[in-house]
Parts: structure tokens; C-alpha cells; sequence
């Protein structure tokens, strides 16, 4: 008899299962998996928004499990019952699981408390950085306004890593295309990149203003309109960089949750239910408060294969321990600032290591 196990979402975490596919069908389990066609990587974000080719940034979702002979579902996820033991669809099917893996990412933070209605702040466009698909269509929007010789007024919204990335590269994109576009960056802290060590930030600060790009302290969008007065142009486009939650689709699951995701204990299972598992941004390990970071779900795939094969084994699972420190990049379109505790570096070197690591990874899943 085999055991169903369902994954949510291609996630970091979920590539490894998928790729370690035979262990798990060697230890019992028949696999279907519940994602989108594509995984969109984040860590080639600010490379997908400055021109890289849309297949150099993405995972053929399809065609991994197709060679890994795991049935594949692309309908999204909507909702779960935990007492019959089925996932719900949003095509209207149901599939039932003996076992369950959520591994289904982030969305971007409502840029004020309230979540208020983004659209009542004015004409622009709104960008979110999540899904990073949207970047794709993001770097089009500015070829297209390139092409018709009309420059944009640009806000990011967000000064930590992703704000900054985008901003940056922005401001790259328009100088290759010799579009006179204004890219403008608002952050409500005093600096930018407020939890890297504070001359990393002034660093930032430097490239920033070296690629043109004008960006503000102490800016808070609390007040909703309010901070569209402070601007001295009407912007074109607003992209929302303003930090990352657990995707939408938890909200409302019937698990134990918290501000961070889905409650999971150190073996990665969810705090009430043993045979649900949760990995990535949309997981709150329980005791600890994580940044949302792709490491997390690189170093708990293993952990996920181990415990999935210990679970069917009967045999005791293994705790995931977060990393203290991580080593994290940010792309500055042509260097990049790497971070690692108290310790930094920023130059070309640290971009072309960023580039190793990111297309290193890619590649152990084509
Ligand atoms: C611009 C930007 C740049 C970043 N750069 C970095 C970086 O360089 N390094 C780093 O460590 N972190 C970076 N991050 C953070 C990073 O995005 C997340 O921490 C990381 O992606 C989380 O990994 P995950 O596996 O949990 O989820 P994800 O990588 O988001 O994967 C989740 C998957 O689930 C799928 N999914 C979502 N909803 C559903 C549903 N309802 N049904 C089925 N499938 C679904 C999604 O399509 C997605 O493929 C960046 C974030 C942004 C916004």
C-alpha cells in the first residue's frame, strides 16, 4: 500500500523533494504535486527586472516532474480540511492525502497597517515584488515607455534588500535603454537597509545616488495619500517592496498560525498535526523569528526528505536548526553588497559571486 503525499507549491524546500523523488517513492510514497508551471527563482529578481532572459530565472516546473514521475496539478491551491484529509483547488477538485507538505512562499506586506486600498492613492500603476513573475511584465511596461520615448516617474517603496534591489536596477535598465526615467526610493527608517551594519547602508546610499537614483528617509505611509503629497512629481509607477508575509493562501487555513505562517515544530511539522508539514516563508518555526529568506527553505529540504522517509519509516525525525548567520547578496545592478552578520563587502566580486550562487543553484534542477 502506498502513502499519498501532496506537496503545495514548488517552493525552495519542495525542488529538493522533487529531485529526491525515488527515496521517497522507495520509502512508500506516491507523490503529486500542487504548483504553478513555473518556479520563478527569487534570487535572479533584480536580473529578471534588469533584462536577463525569462527561461535564466525560472525552473520548468512541468517538465521536473515529468522527469521525476510525479504527477503535477498546476490549479491553485485555495483551501485544505484537515479532518477529511483533502486539499481543495481552485478549478473545484479535491485531493485527498495521507500526507501534506506546504511549501507555497510569500506576498508583499499592505504597505500601511490598515492594508489600505492601494488603488485610492492615485493614478499610478502599482508593482509588487512578489509573485516575481510580475517583474517580467514590470521590465516590459519600461521597454514599452522607452520605446514610445516617454520617461516614467518611478517610486519604489521599501528600503531593505528587495527595495533597494529594484531600485538599483531600475535605474540600470533605464540608463541601458537611455530613458530619462526618475527612479525615486522612500523608506520609513533612517537609512537604508536598516538590519545590515550601518556602512553597508551609507555604502548603498553611495550606489544609489551613483546610478540616480534619489531615495528618502523617515517616509511613513501611514497615512495613506497623505505621503503622495510629499513627492514633487506625480508618479507613474509605485513598486511595493515594503517587506514579505506568508503567502495569502494560509491565511485562512485550518492550522495553527501566527503573524510568520503556519506554526511548525523544529521537525517541520505543524504544531497539531504530524502528518502536515510546512516549509519557506510560509512556515513560523515555532520559539524562533526569521527573516523570509530563501536559505531557509534551501537548508530545510533535506530535513523535509529526511523526516517525510523517517515518518513512513517509524522512526524518529530530525529538528531543523537555523542557520545564526546567513551570507546574503544584494544586486546592485552592476555591483553587488554582500552581507554576512557584522560583516560586509561590496564591489564587482560580490556580484559575480551572487551570479555563481544563484545560477549554481538553478542548475542542480535542469
Ligand atoms: C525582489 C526579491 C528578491 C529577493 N532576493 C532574495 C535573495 O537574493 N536571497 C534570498 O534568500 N531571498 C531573497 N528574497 C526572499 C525570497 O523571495 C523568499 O524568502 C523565498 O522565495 C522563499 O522561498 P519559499 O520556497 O518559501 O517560497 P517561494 O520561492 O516563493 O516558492 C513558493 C512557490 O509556491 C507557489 N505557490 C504560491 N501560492 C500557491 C498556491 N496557492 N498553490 C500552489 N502553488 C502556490 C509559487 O508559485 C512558488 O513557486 C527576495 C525576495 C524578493 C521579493
Amino acid at each position: 500500500m502506498t502513502t499519498h503525499l501532496v506537496l503545495v507549491g514548488a517552493g525552495h524546500a519542495h525542488l529538493h523533494l522533487l529531485k529526491h523523488a525515488t527515496a521517497l517513492r522507495r520509502a512508500g510514497y506516491r507523490i503529486t504535486l500542487v504548483a504553478p508551471t513555473r518556479f520563478w527563482y527569487s534570487g535572479m529578481a533584480a536580473r529578471l527586472l534588469g533584462g536577463a532572459p525569462r527561461d535564466a530565472c525560472s525552473l520548468d516546473i512541468a517538465a521536473l516532474s515529468a522527469r521525476h514521475g510525479i504527477e503535477h496539478v498546476t490549479a491553485p491551491f485555495v483551501a485544505l480540511d484537515v479532518h477529511t484529509k483533502h486539499v481543495f483547488l481552485a478549478d473545484g477538485h479535491h485531493i485527498a492525502f495521507d500526507v501534506l507538505s506546504l511549501n507555497v512562499g510569500s506576498d508583499v506586506v499592505p504597505p500601511t497597517p490598515t492594508g489600505a486600498t492601494v488603488p485610492a492613492w492615485g493614478d499610478a500603476r502599482y508593482w509588487h515584488v512578489k509573485p516575481i513573475e510580475r517583474l517580467d511584465a514590470l521590465r516590459q511596461h519600461v521597454l514599452d515607455a522607452a520605446q514610445q520615448r516617454r520617461a516614467l516617474h518611478m517610486v519604489v517603496v521599501g528600503g531593505g534588500p528587495s527595495g533597494v534591489e529594484m531600485a538599483a536596477n531600475l535605474a540600470g535598465l533605464s540608463q541601458r535603454l537611455e530613458a530619462n526615467n526618475a527612479i525615486r526610493l522612500v523608506t520609513r527608517h533612517a537609512r537604508l537597509l536598516p538590519a545590515a551594519p550601518p556602512t553597508a547602508s551609507r555604502w548603498a546610499s553611495r550606489q544609489l545616488s551613483r546610478l540616480g537614483v534619489d531615495w528618502h528617509p523617515d517616509v511613513a505611509l501611514d497615512g495613506g495619500a497623505g505621503w503622495l503629497d510629499t513627492l514633487d512629481f506625480s508618479p507613474d509607477d509605485i513598486i511595493l517592496a515594503t517587506g514579505l508575509r506568508p503567502a495569502y493562501c494560509v491565511a485562512d487555513l485550518p492550522l495553527a498560525l501566527d503573524d510568520n505562517g503556519i506554526r511548525i515544530k523544529a521537525t517541520l511539522q505543524s504544531e497539531e498535526h504530524a502528518t502536515i508539514f510546512a516549509v519557506g516563508d510560509c512556515a513560523s518555526l515555532i520559539d524562533y523569528s526569521l527573516p523570509k529568506r530563501g536559505i531557509e527553505g534551501v537548508r530545510q529540504g533535506p530535513v523535509l526528505l529526511q523526516n517525510l522517509i523517517a515518518l513512513q519509516n517509524g522512526t524518529p525525525l530530525s529538528d531543523y536548526h537555523p542557520p545564526a548567520t546567513a551570507l546574503a547578496i544584494v544586486d546592485m545592478h552592476d555591483k553587488g553588497l554582500a552581507l554576512y552578520g557584522e560583516h560586509w563587502r561590496g564591489g564587482r566580486l560580490a556580484l559575480r559571486l551572487k551570479r555563481y550562487i544563484d545560477a549554481r543553484f538553478l542548475q542542480r534542477y535542469r
